[in-house]
């Protein structure tokens, strides 16, 4: 199998390589975000809308998770966000005229870059069986072609409803209100490809599955480790809380096999000490080789033990369970083995030991970079038996920091888009809609591809996403794809699934975030989670980029009522047209939000309930804080290959592709690279610029390469290489997933580079 770069695309990948920086933001930053909003934009709308993202009335960045302060500055947004608001509230449109002149076959050769650089769609369109070109098709007509194939089906298991994390709290209610009345769970969402490990192992350890830490928390620790994360790209504006929390006498180490600038040093574009010389962050490197944490963790866990006071028995005996098989575990840690997995040296670990054996308020911040392994689960897993040990949990300044990716991935969770409900939840939601809601699990994303693969699962609807973009094993997926019935996305933007099709297809317009939503006569506004369980509206100002788009609450409801028809009791036309009305149920069907309507119509919003972290109350299964005592795990590499792992580049987000540039890593005009430690490149004879093509290997035997990719000799640790998605997802095996939460093992794939096949 290979996954080939797009030929025939105006945008041609020729990377140059340039020395990488070793800061982030300042000057520059404030220079490229203005560029890019303004091309795209226009000056005048760009001024509009950047000073809206984020503010208390104005409209939730659809960029990170990343929380807002409580004081906002008149620009409260990164390059990141202003680049995302800016692709939205774009002035180019995608139209009727575009698709006929560009066919599906077309539109498939085309890369993800230029697919997003064509602008706002704005018609709904069609995609007949047999047909090579979409054609606009009135709302009505869309909706019923959707309601044919559902009521179609034979069990309401073969269809799946997909979403990302775009998706507000409002949308993702009715919609999984809407799968359940139908009688499936099949509720995929972009969670299950992220942080899915760290909810099964919060869930499992401290009774939530959420991170339990407040940006106060981080301003206020002692000690923060940033593990497996990049924030200067991913969540940038989490540098300002860690300027802050340095400021305030915090140490910071980072754990990472790639030195990344934005954990170097920030330059905080708004102070002029910042601008001009920025903070330094990082207190100490630990430059660990990929899926090596869990051991780093476990042996820190006895080194902690064996200090004299260091742990904090009066909260190990009140408030956790399985410390006595824990301490057994990790008193078996072997220095020699945990050198060997993580690749550090020992003199780095006593001094991360000295780092935290100081600090009284802990907080360790991590993202994918933990939760995208085989043993993802036991890390994090390991990461709170490290926090337990000495009390931070529920303390002021400490506690686990998971940071989540899309602006609400974490709502949607919230809502219910989950394909294993909690039974309290379905309880809730039949004693208020009058249903019986569906108790069997449904398919997660990898489930999902292979239902679609063997032919078990005929619909896929997507609220939002790239999804063949952002699932592992492209040819795979696409494949499994190809083969539905009916493939229906909802989307502001053009995007590679919209080219790999079910026999029917169609394209949904709906607003962005900043764009104006009038229902039923008024103004509506809705309501996100931020990465730290804080709950706020979202009010867009600009006009809709056409007349012809319907908000996602707004389709669901209409979907509804055409699929399940008188049998639904639930008012759906009501929930359409005032979504204080959807707000009023939220509140008596999910924990936390009571009063939901008074509480989100206060500034800044709310913050919800957590129970470990405001009482030290752990609803697990022992009613206590669980320590665990899995083995040590790490990935093992044959000779002659590499451990690769995939990431973003600075611009992009999450499939999104802003641009071919990766400032920060000195990479220009181009994707298609590999980051290879110089002495492993040197030890397999690839010289800096010379091209190979990444062979994955795996116990299926199937072949799985990327061709093409410009090697570039970068510091990554030895023996551990890196290179983009999308374009790698193609390595990613299906059935390479992290144990317990099913999570593409992205982070961890074994690789053997190999003289290139293309021209
Ligand atoms: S940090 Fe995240 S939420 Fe904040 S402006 Fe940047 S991309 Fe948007």
């Amino acid at each position: 199998m290979a996954s080939k770069p797009p030929k025939g695309d105006p945008v041609q990948d020729a990377p140059q390589v340039t020395e990488a920086q070793h800061a982030a933001a300042g000057l520059p930053a404030i220079g490229h975000t203005l560029r890019v909003a303004q091309k795209q934009m226009g000056v005048r709308r760009t001024a509009l809308t950047l000073l809206r993202v984020n503010q208390k009335d104005g409209f939730d960045c659809p960029g990170c998770a990343w929380p807002e302060p409580e004081h906002r500055h008149t620009a409260e947004f990164c390059e990141n966000g202003a680049k995302a608001v800016a692709e939205e509230a774009t002035l180019r449109r995608v139209t009727p005229d575009f698709f006929a002149a560009h066919p599906v076959t077309d539109l498939a050769i085309r890369s993800g870059y230029w697919l997003g650089q064509q602008g706002r769609l704005t018609h709904p369109m069609y995609l007949a069986e047999g047909a090579d070109h979409y054609e606009p098709v009135p709302w009505e007509r869309a909706l019923d072609i959707v309601a044919e194939e559902l009521t179609a089906l034979d069990s309401p298991d073969e269809a799946l409803f997909y979403t990302s994390g775009r998706t507000s709290n409002e949308a993702a209610f009715l919609y999984q209100l809407f799968a359940r009345e139908l009688g499936t769970n099949n509720l995929p969402d972009c969670s299950n490809m992220c942080h899915e490990s760290s909810g099964s192992a919060l869930t499992e350890t401290l009774g939530v599955g959420k991170g339990s830490v407040l940006l106060e928390d981080l301003h206020k620790a002692d000690l923060i480790i940033v593990a497996g994360q990049n924030p200067g790209t991913n969540h940038p504006r989490m540098l300002s809380a860690l300027e802050q929390a340095k400021r305030g006498g915090a140490k910071i180490i980072t754990v990472n096999p790639l030195p990344e600038a934005g954990l170097e040093r920030f330059k905080n574009p708004q102070t002029p000490q910042g601008m001009l010389k920025g903070t330094a962050l990082t207190d100490l490197f630990l430059q660990i080789r990929i899926g090596g944490d869990q051991a780093l963790f476990r042996l820190l866990n006895k080194l902690i033990l064996e200090t004299q006071g260091a742990v904090d028995e009066d909260f190990v005996r009140e408030h956790t369970h399985g410390y006595e098989d824990f301490v057994a575990a990790a008193r078996a840690a072997d220095w020699d083995e945990t050198l060997t997995a993580t690749g550090l040296d020992r003199t780095r670990i006593e001094e991360a030991l000295r780092m935290v054996l100081a600090s009284r308020r802990t907080v360790v911040c991590w993202a994918m970079g933990l939760t995208q392994h085989k043993h993802a689960v036991p890390t994090i897993r390991e990461v709170v038996n490290f926090l337990l040990l000495r009390g931070n949990i529920g303390r002021p300044g400490a506690g686990v920091c998971p940071v989540r990716g899309h602006s609400n991935v974490q709502g949607d969770r919230t809502m219910g888009i989950f394909e294993r409900p909690a039974p309290a939840f379905l309880d809730a939601l039949e004693k208020e809609f009058g249903f019986a809601p569906p108790r069997h699990h449904g398919l997660d994303v990898v489930r999902a591809i292979r239902a679609l693969r063997d032919g078990k699962a005929k619909v896929f609807f997507a609220m939002g996403g790239n999804f063949v973009a952002a699932s592992p094993d492209t040819d795979v997926t696409e494949a499994a794809m190809r083969r539905a019935r009916l493939t229906v996305h909802v989307s502001t933007k053009l995007n590679r699934s919209h080219a790999v099709t079910g026999a029917r297809a169609l394209i949904l317009p709906t607003l962005g975030r900043t764009e104006r939503d009038v229902q039923g006569g008024g103004e509506r506004f809705v309501t996100v989670e931020d990465s730290m369980g804080m709950v706020h509206a979202s009010r867009g100002r600009l006009d809709p980029a056409s007349p012809h788009l319907l908000s996602e609450p707004a389709i669901v409801c209409r979907l509804a009522r055409r699929v399940l028809g008188p049998k639904s009791a639930t008012p759906w036309e009501e929930f359409e047209k005032d979504y204080a009305s959807v707000r009023d149920r939220i509140a008596r069907v999910v924990p936390g939000f009571e009063d939901f309507n008074a509480r989100v119509a206060q500034p800044g919003g709310f913050t919800l309930p957590h129970a470990p972290r405001d009482e030290r109350r752990f609803p697990t299964a022992t009613g206590k804080a669980n320590f665990t005592a899995a083995p040590v795990e790490y990935p093992r590499l044959p000779a002659g290959r590499l451990l690769l792992q995939t990431l973003r580049s600075h611009d992009q987000y999450n499939t999104t592709i802003y641009g071919l540039d990766d400032r920060y890593r000195g990479i220009r005009n181009g994707r298609r690279v590999v980051l290879v430690n110089p002495d492993d490149a040197r030890e397999l004879g690839l010289a800096d610029g010379s091209y190979t093509d990444l062979v994955s290997e795996w116990t299926d035997g199937v072949e799985r390469r990327a061709p093409g990719f410009r090697v570039v000799h970068y510091p990554t640790a030895p023996g551990c290489a890196a290179a983009y998605y999308p374009e790698t997802n193609v390595l990613v095996p299906l059935d390479a997933t992290a144990d317990t939460s099913n999570t593409p093992a992205s982070k961890s794939v074994v690789v053997r580079l190999e003289q290139s096949t293309t021209d």
